[in-house]
């Protein structure tokens, strides 16, 4: 049986699915730490948090090593259960203008941020031999036009998922992705109402998803309920990509 006493990480989470996840997660009963950049992470923890669990929040920088190492110097040994890598941010140009800077970014945010935070919490993650890491990927992982950096990026974090699946499965630690489609957050916000359209024609459910589904995925993925799936792939995206 898991303990809910135990406490789940969650990336980018002051904002969007992160927030959606660290919601539902506190609903199912989990203590969660809620990192994020935005210093406001704290103020959104202790409002987020209901009952006797627990929420923090922790301003760190996912995409910088040094900066994940120190943030969490303290919690090292403590009782991890689960990582949701979910942090990531997009610069969509095409690869004929991509700046190294826009390649640069979204490669640090969203790939090296999932090695950086999974690095701090792994050891203490195997002496427990339990634990659960969920890894936010992205339907672009399959590529798509003026996302040459995010689709490598989420594309990078399939390949982390499946090989830490295989290498972590015999410390009853279990890896999957979640891949979601198109979800009402801010960085879908900014999509101009044209593309917006062509999407939801794109998706057989004709609609675009919720943060909230993407949370109900992600809280399935840290309950006993899903103990023998390891390594798999969950499309959140209502058949965008099938
Ligand atoms: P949002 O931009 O709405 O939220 C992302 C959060 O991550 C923000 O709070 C942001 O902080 C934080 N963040 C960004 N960079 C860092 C960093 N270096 N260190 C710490 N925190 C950081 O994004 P979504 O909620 O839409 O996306 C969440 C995840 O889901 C991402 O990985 C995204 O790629 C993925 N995804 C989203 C889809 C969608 O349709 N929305 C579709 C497929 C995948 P701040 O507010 O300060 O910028």
């Amino acid at each position: 049986m898991i303990s809910l006493s135990k406490k789940i990480i969650v990336t980018g989470s002051n904002r969007g699915i992160g927030y959606a996840i660290c919601k539902r997660l506190i609903d199912d009963g989990f203590n969660i730490i809620m990192v994020d950049y935005d210093s406001d992470v704290a103020n959104t923890a202790r409002k987020i948090k209901t009952g006797n669990n627990s929420a923090e929040g922790v301003v760190c920088d996912v995409s910088d090593y040094n900066s994940c190492q120190k943030a969490f110097e303290n919690y090292k040994g403590d009782d991890i259960y689960g990582i949701v890598n979910n942090a990531g941010i997009n610069r969509d140009t095409l690869f004929k203008n991509m700046t190294y800077q826009e390649w640069d970014a979204v490669i640090k945010t969203d790939l090296y941020s999932v090695f950086n935070i999974t690095k701090v919490f792994i050891d203490s993650m195997i002496k427990n031999n339990c634990g659960r890491i969920v890894n936010v990927s992205s339907a672009s992982w399959q590529g798509n036009i003026g996302q040459a950096n995010y689709a490598a990026a989420k594309a990078g974090i399939i390949g982390f998922t499946k090989t830490l699946a295989r290498e972590l499965g015999k410390y009853n630690i279990k890896t999957n992705a979640i891949i979601p489609g198109f979800i009402k957050t801010p960085m879908t916000d900014s999509v101009p109402e044209n593309i917006r359209e062509k999407f939801i024609d794109k998706i057989p459910l004709k609609k675009i998803g919720l943060p909230e589904d993407v949370a109900n995925a992600v809280s399935f993925l840290m309950n006993e309920k899903s103990k023998y799936i390891n390594g798999a792939l969950i499309d959140v995206g209502g058949g965008l990509v099938l």
